[in-house]
């Protein structure tokens, strides 16, 4: 290589004696024929106690041997080296050199002298070795959480997981963090987004994730969200004077489905004993009121005929006198009046906002036994989101047991007269703008198109009235229905057995609770259903 013209000889050396860098020139043998002053100050030898001595008089002696013998192959190649060697400086203390070796070749081709340029990366090294263990550490600990963590990109990309996450993945078959935001989405709705616009974190979601499927099949999982943003600043060259700004989501997810399962037992056993208690005043009442209902035909006969006797007695210009019969007449009145009071009140029971997902859950669970019992296959179709319906929950769930339980019944009719006839029970639930609609099919007979109406009568039942079949259990459903606000209606359409439809508002439509209903002995003598819940249809009796 040649001096450039205009760059006189000693430009080089004074560049070299004041360059930042430790450099030192050696012969072939690596011994120091030179080294600048930046070489005293990281080494702590003087140019006069190191000219003559070996580069190796700088080896703190722990470099594994190898890295010297790449070292030297590398040179001997007339190649230059770089890497990391553990030196010692003058007073022991030890030191990490990033050092360059170049050969110097002379006009022969041979390698006259080499180049050393090295500088302390002691700590440097320390603070990536810091960095990595922080790095390693914080997935260490990330692994062994016993909840489901993930790290995603501005375009809901998991860029970090750790292994509750990656098991999460093999249990809901598809990208867990997918499937929880947006249930968290739907939960919270704009909610999420303010969140995510102010970065502000959310706490403890809880998430339900139902699988669609038979009722054995999969059960629900639970779990609790929680989820942070963060801001990472782009290490690439490009940002380092141009400071890009990358967002990141946390969300982390602890599966609380045992707990949850827990808790469903004992609100599941709650539920039936109150249900159980519901159903033994509904049987009470609805006997009261049968009777109130079969004793005031006949009593209405005896009024009609002690009036034409007393209109008989007047035109005959006989004085009025309070005979016999106006006194059994009387006593028997009273004795009905006494019967009606004897009807026990529906308990009231608080309106509250409900998930009509869970409610049904709730009534195939309780109802398992019974739907074993009778081979009936549920086909189980919740919407992954519903919004909630103001209502009572043991009135509705009484409610869709009522419809289940009128399911079954009639589709265990149809086994008497056809044993290979399959027993389908499909529930599903649909959200709507204004509604939730619950869909029960079942693979019964079906209702006759006479009967569609007629079947929400009170004590209007196919199957002749007996101690089981008073007739009075779609009224009572109706009844539900009505008083939140709803429709029930059997799907004329539908042909493969009985479609019942249930509609349920979203929001405060519904009305007072069940004391303000009207009492069964009441309607029997009303005019028909429909009238009583104009626009409703009617429903299946069985
Ligand atoms: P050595 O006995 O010196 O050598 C170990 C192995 O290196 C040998 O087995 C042999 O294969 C190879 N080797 C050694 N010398 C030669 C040679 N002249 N030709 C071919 N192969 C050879 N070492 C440091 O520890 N710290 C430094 O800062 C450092 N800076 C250097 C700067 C320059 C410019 C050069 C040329 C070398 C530098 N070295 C440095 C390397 C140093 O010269 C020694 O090779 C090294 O320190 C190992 O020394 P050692 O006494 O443990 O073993």
């Amino acid at each position: 290589m040649t001096t450039p013209p205009d760059l006189p000889h000693q430009v080089f050396r004074q560049a070299v004696e004041q360059s930042a860098l430790a450099i030192s020139i050696t012969d072939a043998k690596a011994n120091i024929l030179y080294a600048n002053p930046a070489f005293e100050r990281v080494t702590g030898f003087s140019q006069a106690e190191v000219v003559g001595h070996n580069e190796s008089l700088l080896s703190y002696k722990v470099t594994p041997r190898l890295v010297y013998e790449t070292l030297w192959a590398q040179l001997k190649r007339q190649r230059a080296w770089n890497g990391l060697l553990v030196n010692r400086r003058r007073d022991g203390s030890r030191y990490l050199a990033d050092l360059i070796i170049t050969p110097v070749v002379d006009g022969d081709g041979h390698t006259s002298h080499y180049l050393g340029m090295h500088r302390d990366v002691t700590e440097v090294h320390r603070l990536e070795r810091q960095v990595q263990n922080q790095k390693a550490m914080i997935e260490s600990v990330v692994d062994a959480a016993q909840v489901a963590i993930c790290l995603l990109d501005e375009r809901d990309r998991v860029v970090l997981d750790n292994q509750e996450y990656k098991k999460l993945i093999g249990d809901l078959g598809r990208e867990p963090a997918s499937i929880l935001l947006t249930h968290l989405r739907e939960q919270m709705g704009s909610e999420f987004d303010a969140a995510r616009a102010r970065r502000r974190a959310i706490h403890h979601r809880e998430v339900r994730v139902d699988r669609p499927g038979r009722l054995s099949g999969h059960p629900p999982r639970w779990f609790a969200c929680a989820v942070s943003w963060f801001e990472e600043q782009d290490a690439s060259a490009e940002a380092f004077y141009e400071p890009v700004r990358r967002h990141y989501l946390l969300l982390t997810a602890q599966d609380i489905s045992e707990l949850k399962r827990q808790q469903e037992a004992i609100r599941i056993n709650s539920l039936s004993a109150l249900l159980a208690e519901q159903e033994r005043i509904q049987g009470l009442r609805e006997t009261l009121a049968g009777a109130v209902f079969q004793l005031e035909g006949p009593l209405n006969t005896m009024t009609a005929a002690v009036r034409l006797l007393e209109r008989r007695r007047e035109g005959n210009g006989e004085e009025s006198s309070d005979t016999a019969m106006e006194a059994a007449l009387r006593d028997s009145r009273a004795a009905l009046e006494t019967l009606r009071a004897c009807i026990p009140d529906q308990a009231t029971e608080a309106i509250q906002p409900l998930n009509l997902n869970e409610v049904l859950r709730d009534v195939l669970k309780m109802s398992t036994a019974v739907l074993l019992g009778a081979g009936v296959i549920v086909e189980w179709n919740p919407a992954p989101e519903l919004p909630t319906v103001p209502g009572g929950a043991t009135q509705l769930a009484a409610l869709f047991r009522q419809l289940l339980a009128n399911a079954i019944e009639a589709m265990n009719e149809q086994r008497a007269s056809d044993q290979n006839q399959e027993r389908v029970v499909r529930l599903s639930t649909l959200p709507h703008p204004d509604h939730v609609e619950v869909i029960l099919e079942d693979s019964g007979p079906g209702v006759p198109e006479e009967w569609r109406y007629k079947v929400f009568e009170p004590f209007f039942t196919t199957k002749g009235a007996d101690r089981q079949h008073l007739g009075m259990g779609l009224s009572m459903a109706q009844e539900t229905v009505a008083r939140h606000g709803g429709l029930i209606d059997i799907d004329p359409a539908y042909r493969d057995g009985c479609r019942v439809r249930v509609q349920l508002p979203v929001g405060s439509s519904a009305t007072a609770p069940d004391s303000a209903a009207p009492q069964p002995g009441y309607v029997a003598g009303s005019p028909d259903a429909a009238r009583r819940n104009p626009g409703n249809h009617a429903g299946e009796s069985k």
